[in-house]
């Protein structure tokens, strides 16, 4: 296989650019996201972390890594990054991860179990976090997560050493991915980790970004084919300090494909009915809100068609499948 671009990238000019415009002294930590969910799940390569390491150690800043998806991150450093070809996930890993000064996790991710986690292999770090513990969990004795949780943690550490149980996400989404652009439905490309992202700015170009385009195209997948995806473009931005909408720069539905959940028959129907609703995309309308949260309105916010659309793009699903799912 060709190798593919790494698109997680961070642009290390620009890195620099921002430390000397914002100075250091105002900037905490340099954070690395794998995989930087907001650009479509894409990775970032060894050698850019090096790269980012050379600029927060000239200028005497941490990194801090987003290590939930880092086993997903490491398999395609593997495929795609030559240096790492015949590297094993440990390796790549711990040179990863050996990178960053703090790495933190969700653990539903990185190893399916609950919780997650902070760690560093710097005892003046841990000495610092060790002064916050009591202000936001307990005292540092009191145990924290039970043993069994931790024990279920550890047996997902190990797995996502595994690069057999590993592929299944990326193979999956390189999959759906793959057979969604060959059928013209326009996605992220080249496929990353953490879900396939659908380009609703491209598919709703009818539907203006005050009314949502991500946000209208998920809702229509819904009715059309009960798949959840999740809203990442202006739903998910946050007003600016006046109360305006702040317009994101992509409009994406993301379709999480987690390890270990779905099978190939489930996302060939995934891709069946996006394929169906793109040819039907111009019965797609906008949405307003009806209930908007000041922080993180995506999670909890409630919205509303501004037309009967629903209701015609669910007659016309009823003409092309009858009363079949
Ligand atoms: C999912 C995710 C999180 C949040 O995970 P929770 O399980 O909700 O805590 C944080 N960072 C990244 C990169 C993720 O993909």
């Amino acid at each position: 296989m060709q190798p593919q671009p790494i698109k997680g990238n961070l642009n290390v000019e620009k890195l620099e650019e921002v430390i000397r415009e914002t100075g250091v002294e105002n900037i905490p930590f340099i954070r690395m996201e794998a995989s930087t969910n907001l650009i479509g799940g894409q990775p970032f390569s060894i050698q850019n972390m090096r790269e980012v390491r050379r600029v927060a150690d000239a200028y005497g800043l941490r990194i801090v890594l987003d290590a939930s998806l880092l086993g997903e991150n490491a398999y395609l450093v593997i495929q795609r990054e030559p240096e790492f070809a015949e590297a094993t996930m440990e390796e790549v890993i711990s040179i990863i991860t050996g990178l960053a000064d703090i790495v933190y996790f969700s653990a539903r991710k990185l190893n399916s179990s609950r919780g997650g986690g902070i760690c560093t292999d710097s005892h003046d770090i841990y000495l610092e976090m060790e002064a916050l513990v009591p202000l936001y969990e307990g005292f540092l004795t009191y145990g924290g997560i039970s043993v069994r949780e931790m024990e279920a943690m550890a047996v997902g550490l190990y797995e996502t050493l595994d690069e057999t149980m590993i592929c299944q996400s990326p193979e999956y989404i390189r999959y759906l991915v793959n057979s969604l652009a060959a059928k013209g439905v326009p996605v992220v490309t080249p496929p990353g980790v953490l879900g396939a992202h659908v380009d609703a700015m491209h598919i709703c170009d009818h539907i203006p970004q005050t009314q949502y385009p991500a946000g209208s195209f998920g809702a229509a997948f819904f009715l059309i084919s009960g798949v959840r995806g999740m809203e990442r473009g202006s739903v998910s931005n946050q007003r600016d300090e006046n109360g305006n909408e702040t317009y994101a720069d992509m409009e994406l539905l993301r379709l999480a494909i987690p390890r270990r959940v779905f099978t190939l028959s489930q996302i060939k129907y995934v891709e069946d009915r996006l394929v169906w609703l793109n040819a039907n995309r111009r019965l797609i309308g906008g949405l307003r809100f009806v209930y908007e949260p000041p922080v993180l309105r995506f999670f909890m916010g409630g919205l509303e068609p501004v037309s009967d659309w629903p209701q015609k793009l669910a007659a016309k699903f009823r003409e092309d499948f009858g009363d079949s799912l």
